[in-house]
């Protein structure tokens, strides 16, 4: 019997081996017996040989008719296992939508429809007056069919069941529209600007690379016209009828972003994020492989997608952190996306206003052609960028007189101010005046945040919470004091000092779905608020054309952090919150307060511009060998017993042997839901050596008795320590 090789969706570096009546398709899913259980697992490839043939076990069934992963697909996902050292079963559950690592079915399923019974008249519709939703619902199917899914979301199950009992409307069955590369009917090109010189010779080096492996690099100021460069290149892949796949961080994903797409072109645009349905998300998946769908955009896992007639990728934002991910297969999409490309011979665009060192490094090496857009489009001007010493100053919320005074100014001319903080909250600690007990999460030993909103202390790192204490912990004394200032302070401390200046806050406690955040951005830019306070979130995506004032509370701790990467993402952070303000008759302005107004990186920074600060800290990464020149993968390891984590990381220190090793030492969060961490980095200017060395020591880790005491895991080219 052929023998046939399996990836199981277990932990375990290896795929299985496995016996049926005839060899298997790669890709295609089985059922197997695994330890006493059932599991889906997918065929990897057929084998020759094995070394116990009396253990092998037949596969008890198949699911799919063909694969429901491609040659290419696959290849990636043996990519993706030996570069992340990551069992393979894992990789092809991520790789998979949720519904078909269950066993769903891979091909798309007759819907449930609705539609009038063919004895329904108009007559029925009025005797349903005195039931107005079965009567809304009967006249939305008179105009037309509806599916189940659609129905649903405007009326009840309850409703929907009363008009079926009614014998007024009937349920049928149909096929889902699958109609392949029935889009290029469609297309359209709706009204565009003309690409300036730098648009125009960034568009034609894109679309000159049909059906090669081309890594672009679009390095534009925000609002220098980066999306109308995609959305003429697109145009010639679609108009070539093949498919376009775009990558944006989840918070970038916007209905105004999906709707610039379906406008210009007038096709349906596949969407893929983390708020989507299982089903909704398989429905694109189908699309996608089958040829139905034009252009999919969507979030990390979307890198995933399967293309029936590739034409492009793009990665959107491509330095931003949402693209690699932290847990479980710890893969970044904008690396994978370099792998796909080249897999199916097609170009690759990753577009930034602040690219990432690991991209920059390339395009400056030669490996991905560099195109850059150096001006605004539509002639807005560049927000001119200033340091504000606050040494010694009296402060106010965190904010310096002088500040004050300036933003005094923006708004006494009616115009908007944006203040940027890097904490929610009202602030990052709770100590007691008297004893300096701080107040701090037991799983963590780190400081609760306060939230005097909800009345209550959080954890921000484990999410643990608990009501605010009238008293200190310790001493039993009723004099707490906060330390440090979030959001939600700066927001009350502003309107005790602006009245008159309308304000929102903005950070993830006061938005909590799209549509919410959405709906605030819309609100600001219709100029209904004058003061705008918020977090990360206003850096991405969104344009401010009435902010000319911009200002960033502290910068400082950036400057002295243990995390190397942390003045790069200062840097990225400070030049996006500066890209979003301004507009043409209205140039911005950006205040940064610090205690060190000299540190060079923040004068090199405000004076070149990020594209001088990067190749500036290149250079201090190229002589600290660190990436993107050095290579580092990180092993970690965290336990309840810290000590087990510590000997578990120091016994696997002792596998290697021609590397070099950092620690063990602790993670720069040392302790996280009752568990502490550590990690060991290890580290070469080589990088296949270092994937060498780590392959041949990872069977003697995993061996290892400690290995099943303590929780750990490797990180490749590791961004978060
Ligand atoms: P980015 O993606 O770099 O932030 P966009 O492509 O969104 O920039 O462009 C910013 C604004 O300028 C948009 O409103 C866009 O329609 C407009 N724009 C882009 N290119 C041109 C052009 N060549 N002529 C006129 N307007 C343009
Ligand atoms: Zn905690």
């Amino acid at each position: 019997m052929p023998l046939i090789d399996v990836a199981v969706p277990v932990p375990l570096r290896q795929t299985f081996t496995y016996s049926f009546e005839q060899s298997l398709m790669p890709g295609v899913r089985v059922t197997v017996p695994f330890g006493n259980r059932t599991m889906t697992g997918v065929v990897t490839g057929n084998t020759a040989h094995t070394d116990n043939p009396d253990k092998v076990k037949p596969i008890t069934g198949v699911l799919d008719t063909s694969p429901v992963l491609d040659e290419c697909q696959l290849t990636l996902c043996r990519w993706l296992w030996q570069y992340y050292h990551h069992a393979p079963g894992e990789v092809i559950h991520t790789a998979l939508p949720v519904l078909l690592r269950k066993g769903a079915s891979a091909e798309p399923e007759p819907e449930l429809w609705y539609r009038l019974s063919p004895t329904a008249s108009e007559a029925d519709s009025a005797d349903l007056s005195r039931a107005p939703k079965q009567r809304d619902c009967f006249g939305a199917l008179q105009k037309a069919p509806l599916s189940a899914d659609v129905l649903k979301q405007t009326f009840s199950a309850t409703v929907i069941k009363a008009l079926l009992e009614r014998n007024l409307i009937e349920a049928f069955s149909r096929e889902p529209d699958s109609a392949d590369r029935l889009w290029t009917d469609k297309l359209t090109i709706g009204s565009k600007p003309v690409p300036d010189q730098e648009q125009a010779v960034a568009i034609s080096a894109i679309v000159q690379k049909k059906q090669t492996f081309a890594p672009f690099l679009l390095e534009g100021v925000t609002g220098s016209g980066k999306t109308e460069v995609y959305l003429q290149a697109i145009e010639s892949v679609l108009k070539a009828g093949r498919q376009v796949l775009i990558l944006v961080p989840e918070i970038g994903l916007t209905p105004q972003t999906v709707s610039r797409f379906t406008t210009r072109f007038g096709i349906e645009v596949g969407v893929l994020h983390s708020q989507i349905t299982d089903k909704a998300r398989l429905r694109v998946w189908q699309q996608a492989r089958d040829g139905a769908l034009g252009i999919i955009i969507g979030t990390r896992s979307a890198i995933f997608t399967p293309l029936k007639y590739p034409g492009m990728l793009i990665v959107d934002e491509e330095h931003d952190e949402s693209f690699k991910q932290q847990d479980g297969l710890r893969y970044h999409a904008r690396d994978l996306a370099v792998m796909r490309a080249n897999q199916e011979n097609i170009p690759l665009v990753l577009g930034s206003a602040t690219p990432s060192l690991e991209s920059l490094n390339n395009a400056i090496n030669k490996r991905y052609q560099h195109l850059q857009l150096t001006r605004r489009a539509a002639g807005a001007q560049v927000t001119v960028q200033h340091v504000l010493d606050v040494t010694d100053q009296p402060m106010r919320f965190g904010l310096a007189e002088g500040t004050l005074s300036l933003m005094r100014q923006h708004l006494d001319q009616g115009n908007q101010v944006l203040v940027f903080v890097n904490r929610r909250g009202y602030a990052p600690a709770l100590l007691c005046h008297h004893c300096g007990h701080t107040e701090s999460c037991q799983r963590c030993e780190r400081p609760y945040t306060v939230h005097k909103a909800h009345r209550r202390l959080h954890c921000h790192h484990c999410g643990a919470t608990r009501p605010l204490p009238a008293s200190c912990t310790q001493c039993g004394k009723t004099e707490m004091v906060t330390e440090g200032i979030g959001t939600e302070q700066l927001e009350q401390g502003l309107s005790q000092l602006f009245p008159d200046a309308p304000q929102v806050r903005i950070d993830s406690d006061s938005v909590r779905g799209k549509d919410k955040l959405q709906g605030m951005l819309d609100a600001i830019n219709q100029q209904q608020y004058q003061l705008l306070i918020g977090t990360q979130i206003l850096s991405k995506g969104h344009h401010f054309p009435h902010v000319t004032l911009v200002v960033v509370l502290d910068c400082d701790g950036a400057l002295f952090s243990g995390d190397y990467r942390a003045p790069e993402k200062l840097a990225q952070l400070v030049t996006q919150l500066a890209g979003r303000a301004g507009r043409a008759s209205k140039p911005g302005q950006m205040w940064l307060q610090t205690h060190n107004p000299q540190h060079p990186l923040l004068q090199d920074l405000i004076n070149n511009g990020y594209g001088h600060f990067a190749r500036h800290a290149l250079l201090e990464r190229k002589m600290a060998v660190q990436p993107p020149f050095g290579v580092q993968i990180l092993v970690r390891a965290e336990a309840q017993d810290g000590q087990l984590a510590f000997q578990f990381l120091a016994d696997a220190a002792s596998c290697f042997e021609h590397v070099q090793l950092i620690g063990p030492m602790p993670g720069l969060i040392e302790k996280r839901q009752g568990r502490f961490r550590f990690m060991l980095v290890l580290q070469s200017d080589k990088r296949k050596h270092l994937h060498e060395q780590l392959r041949l020591a990872l069977p003697a880790i995993t061996a290892m008795p400690l290995a099943s005491k303590v929780r750990w895991s490797v990180d490749v080219d590791p961004t978060d320590f």
